[in-house]
């Protein structure tokens, strides 16, 4: 084993326990809180480790890397978990439901019909969380705030996707913790149980605020070598 994959297994160590500390500061059980260890850019290498340390939990936000990737890595770790964090093309929708466990990115209706239209065709139904901007940034993806309560009530009656929470990634230059507790109160009204919020910066304020789920990328793999494009 590498150096490199000592690190990881170190990374993975740390973070978890800062999750747990961050979960009982505020009175939560720590195992209500998933985190996701986003292994976008990092090859099958980088992850094996992960995977062989016991971890579970794991994301990506491009369908077409994730197909080359994750096939494979599947076969050795059947009950692991994928979950889709990047903007989804109606045309990836096959490959998306076919692929992951649970899908983070559900923010149009043009998506949603699609998703549910591939979920009737292969009989699988991954979780579906509403992204939603909730910095209303224009290049960003995400249903707008206004309009996040009436989409959730139409994905769950028109399009019948099973819908487990709500995600969203606030703005950079915002305190994120206004943020998460937006989401959380949306959550409420909506009658959502789960939340997809924080990643390597902010998880333990994402904690705090009530996350169920936490996107952690370079605090567990280390700093991305290119920045990646969102998206498809
Ligand atoms: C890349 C990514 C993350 C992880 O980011 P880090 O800052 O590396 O932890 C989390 N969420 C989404 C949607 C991402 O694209």
């Amino acid at each position: 084993m590498t150096d490199s994959n000592n690190n990881v297994r170190e990374n993975l160590d740390t973070v978890l326990s800062q999750i747990a500390k961050a979960a009982r500061a505020v009175s939560r059980p720590p195992a209500d809180v998933t985190l996701i260890a986003v292994s976008k850019t990092h090859d099958a290498e980088s992850i094996a480790p992960v995977i062989a340390a016991g971890h579970r939990d794991f994301g990506e936000n491009r369908v077409q890397e994730a197909q080359t990737k994750w096939p494979a890595l599947k076969t050795g770790a059947p009950d692991l978990r994928l979950h889709l964090i990047g903007p989804l093309q109606s045309n990836k929708a096959a490959d998306a439901v076919a692929l992951f466990d649970v899908i983070h990115t559900v923010d149009r209706e043009k998506i949603a019909i699609a998703i549910s239209a591939e979920m009737t065709r292969q009989g699988r139904r991954p979780a579906c969380f509403v992204q939603v901007n909730t910095g209303r940034e224009p290049q960003k993806a995400g249903i707008d705030p206004g309009e996040a309560e009436g989409f959730v009530a139409a994905c769950r009656t028109q399009w019948n996707l099973p819908v487990a929470g709500l995600m969203c990634i606030p703005p950079a230059e915002e305190l994120a913790a206004v943020h998460f507790g937006f989401l959380k109160d949306l959550a409420r009204r909506t009658g959502l149980a789960q939340l997809s919020m924080g990643m390597s910066a902010d998880f333990e304020a994402a904690v705090r605020h009530g996350a169920t789920h936490v996107r952690v990328g370079s605090a567990l793999f280390g700093t991305r070598k290119k920045m990646e494009t969102e998206g498809n």
